[in-house]
């Protein structure tokens, strides 16, 4: 049997670093995977090769993050593999050495946002977004898109692109009504200068193979089709999946199997998926064998039963409304944004941010420039229930002359007064300055 196109896979599932000995996102979960994808021989295809992740640097995280007080205090060793892994995955990729990639890595990262205090969900820094900052620097703008499938909504990713035009992040997930981290509602939208760039779909609880896939065909793959991304990514989350311990979702191995398929992504990166045994070799087997181009219709959980996850009418009814409500707002999403920035100079958001992994709470003002020509200028004030308050004044990438200059001058004649730290962030130039 042969593939149709080159995969490589990128294995990481940092054997030395756990939450605890018993926390659902540990080695254990990789691990029993790599097992799978050697016992089943996926590796004995000519068209899949494995490769061995980099080592991101503290330059790649601190192009997209800003971390309190720095980068080498959040995080450990295995993170850097882990964003290595993915810069590995979108280096094979960009180099031509393979037509696609998939990053088998952990620790994940699409719950931290832009500031890091600490640790959310699991994750300290945020591995798809430092991925593509260095696609970005290495080869040359791109256009991207980000499609979430894991079960949880990835409001970090969310964060880090909320006011960018030119990183369409499509996030798909368990209702925030019932499940962590509690948001990734239709209303959000994306930031003023950035309004439908980001497309959040919660699902019911009890969705099927059926409702994701109806989904992906009547609004991901129409939008992507308006979008036309250079580069598409999937942030390959498996907790969906309906033997899951800590979701309330009812998708497959083979529903898995088929979304690849179909959204065809240049690189994708592991994300959650907390059912060991039961899901992530049969999912990951999956998504492997769908990227590579090979049959994987006899990808199948022992104990699958389609009758016992049917999805419900209601369900199927709530998701063919709720598909056609998302599509119009992003077709109207020009109108929208004219409304909101009509006249306006600046506009401001004020939140709490909760890192429930390290139990710290943040409040953060974030102030952003209206700009037509760029995504605009942002500042955030944020302060963290560890005592640490830090600005930021954020350049963003492929920033018009204004912003940059007033961003400039900003960071020169701000004085630290209260604030512990004071940093500028320049991502096109990949200049990072801390006073
Ligand atoms: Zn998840
Ligand atoms: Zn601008």
């Amino acid at each position: 049997m042969k593939g149709t196109r080159k995969t490589g896979l990128i294995f990481f599932p940092a054997f030395d670093w756990a939450i605890s000995p018993t926390h659902p996102e540990r080695e254990e979960r990789l691990l029993y995977t790599q097992d799978q994808v050697f016992e089943e021989g996926l590796l004995d295809f000519d068209n899949i090769t494995e490769f061995k992740p980099g080592l991101a640097t503290i330059e790649d995280i601190n192009r997209i993050h800003v971390c309190v007080p720095d980068a080498q205090s959040v995080i450990t060793e295995s993170h850097l593999i882990s964003a290595g892994g993915a810069i590995t995955a979108a280096d094979v990729v960009m180099q031509g050495k393979v037509d696609n990639a998939f990053a088998l890595v952990r620790p994940p990262g699409h719950h931290a946002m832009r500031i890091v205090h600490g640790a959310r969900g699991f994750c300290n820094i945020n591995i798809e977004a430092i991925m593509i900052e260095h696609i970005r620097k290495k080869y040359g703008h791109r256009r991207v898109a980000v499609v979430d499938t894991d079960c949880h909504h990835g409001d970090g990713t969310q964060d880090i692109y909320w006011h960018d035009p030119d990183t369409l992040y499509i996030s798909i997930h368990q209702d925030g009504r019932t499940l962590y981290p509690g948001s990734g509602f239709i209303e959000e939208f994306g930031g003023p200068n950035a309004l439908g760039y980001t497309i959040n779909i919660p699902l019911p609880p009890h969705t099927s193979q059926e409702g994701f896939l109806y989904t992906l065909d009547n609004l991901i793959l129409p939008i992507l089709d308006d979008y036309k991304p250079d580069l598409i990514i999937n942030s390959a989350g498996q907790d969906n999946h309906y033997t899951d311990p800590i979701t309330n979702m009812n998708f497959t191995a083979q529903g898995y199997a088929i979304l690849n398929e179909k959204l065809s992504p240049h690189i994708a990166v592991l994300e959650g998926g907390y059912s060991i045994e039961s899901a992530l070799p049969y999912v990951n087997a999956g998504i492997i064998l769908a990227m590579a181009g090979i049959d994987y219709s006899s990808v199948m959980e022992p104990d699958y039963d389609p009758e016992a996850i049917r999805q419900s009418p209601q369900i199927t009814r709530y998701i063919e409304q709720e598909v056609k409500e998302i599509y119009q707002l992003w077709k109207d999403r020009g109108t929208k944004k004219a409304e909101i920035t009509e006249g306006a100079g600046y506009l401001r958001r004020r939140r709490g941010i909760y890192y429930d992994t390290d139990n710290i709470e943040e409040d953060q003002i974030e102030t952003i420039r209206i700009c037509e020509d760029c995504g605009g200028l942002l500042t955030i004030d944020s302060r963290a229930s560890t005592g640490n308050r830090v600005f930021a004044v954020i350049i963003p990438g492929q920033s018009c002359p204004a912003c940059r200059k007033k961003g400039e001058q900003f960071f020169e004649s701000i004085d630290r007064g209260t604030y512990d730290h004071v940093y500028f962030q320049d991502r096109d130039r990949d200049i990072y300055q801390v006073k």
